[in-house]
């Protein structure tokens, strides 16, 4: 399978992990958009969130938990979390991630 996440996940491809357990794995993106900017995946390949919630739900509570861990650690006030889900919502890789994004203000309705 051709999916950089998996890769990341096998160690095929090194990435600075800052969570690593049973459900997911979680890594600084590598075009951040904030401060702090974290893509949090989990270790079942699916498409997107949706896809997720139907075959593991409980994985994708894990990521949003995770999220929140994430925060807290990095001492955030706030922060967004995002899913892209089709290429005209910007998805740009096909492995279900959540982003976390914090360390600025954010604008609303998001770009
Ligand atoms: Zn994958």
């Amino acid at each position: 399978m051709n999916c950089i996440f998996c890769k990341i996940i096998a160690g095929e491809i090194p990435a600075n992990l800052l969570v690593d357990n049973n459900d997911l794995v979680a890594f600084p993106d590598l075009n951040p958009q904030a401060p702090t900017h974290i893509l949090i995946v989990p270790k079942r390949h699916v498409e997107n969130a949706a896809e997720l919630a139907e075959v593991q739900p409980s994985a994708l509570a894990e990521l949003f938990k995770a999220a929140k861990k994430l925060s807290v650690d990095l001492n955030l006030p706030g922060y967004r979390t995002v899913f892209n889900t089709g290429e005209a919502a910007g998805q740009s890789v096909f492995n279900a991630h959540l982003h976390l994004l914090g360390g600025r203000a954010f604008g609303w309705p998001p770009g």
